[in-house]
């Protein structure tokens, strides 16, 4: 099952997507936040309400993120493959380096992500996003995956200039629009194994990062083990695993403004943005 969100009338509306069909949710008695439905699952109820909903054509629609605000910062991992890591000239960890975005950074499919003023290095990362279901702490490794809701494609935008300037990696990676989240989460029994994926970058039609998700060096279930041990996880919060390499600062492929960024993960779809000039 795909769950997205998305603008009809000027109102943001939940929804499921069937094939090339939005079925709307917003008639159904469900909780209308991505967040509480997940926290309040219930997939006899959400059947019941796809089999009953309008139908609209998934082209008339515009998509939003799935989860526009998490109840915490989205945790990320950095260096989580070994080819990034060395080719932002780290060694690779040996245990997991955690770090968060604000949700003031999350925007959907075909969002435009600010090119920022105080930036003048903006660079992409794709990343496979999980997306937690029951909440837990100290959660082990056997168990991890009855956690996991489902899955989504996060880019983690980063202004280089300023993730190094400021040495702790928090406002490089935080600037509004700097997260990019979508199509849809593909609930987690759509995905038997996390680590049997592909992702993919793509600016302007070039594929710039590509990479089997068997490649991390820390597994989904390690993230998640490693993460709850005294922190609490919600339903909802958003755990992004990681790029691959291939980023723009270590190709000389930083991003410019009307670059077209595709973030893909194989059978996930496709998260589209464009780069425009900081108005603001
Ligand atoms: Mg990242």
């Amino acid at each position: 099952m795909r769950l997205a969100n998305f603008e009809l009338d000027g109102e943001r509306r939940s929804g499921v997507v069937v094939d090339d069909l939005m079925v709307d949710l917003s008639r159904s008695g469900l909780p209308l936040d991505t967040v509480d439905l997940i926290g309040q699952w219930d997939r006899p109820k959400l059947e019941h309400a796809v089999a009953q909903g309008q139908r609209l054509p998934l082209s008339q629609v515009r998509l939003l993120a799935p989860i526009p605000r998490p109840a915490k910062n989205i945790v990320c991992l950095g260096r989580n493959y070994a080819e990034h890591a060395a080719e932002r000239g780290s060694a690779a960890p040996t245990i997991p380096v955690y770090f968060t975005k604000p949700h003031t950074t999350v925007i959907g499919p075909e969002a435009e992500i600010i090119y920022h003023r105080c930036t003048q290095q903006l660079d992409y990362e794709v990343e496979l996003a999980v997306v937690i279901g029951a909440g837990g702490r100290n959660i082990p490794k056997e168990r991890a995956l009855s956690h996991v809701f489902g899955y989504t494609i996060m880019n983690d935008v980063t202004a280089r200039d300023l993730q190094k300037a400021h040495t702790q990696w928090f406002k490089g990676k935080s600037l509004d629009t700097f997260g990019p989240l979508g199509p849809a989460i593909v609930t987690a029994d759509e995905v038997p194994d996390p680590q049997r994926l592909r992702v993919t970058l793509r600016v302007n039609g070039q594929v710039r990062q590509s990479a089997g998700t068997d490649t991390m060096l820390f597994d989904v279930v390690t993230c998640i083990a490693v993460l709850s041990e005294g922190l609490t996880l919600e339903p909802g919060d958003l755990i992004a695993t990681g790029t691959p390499a291939g980023v723009g600062a270590a190709t000389d492929g930083l991003l410019k403004v009307g670059d077209v960024v595709e973030a893909e993960v194989t059978g996930f779809g496709v998260l589209r943005n464009t780069v425009v000039a900081d108005r603001g």
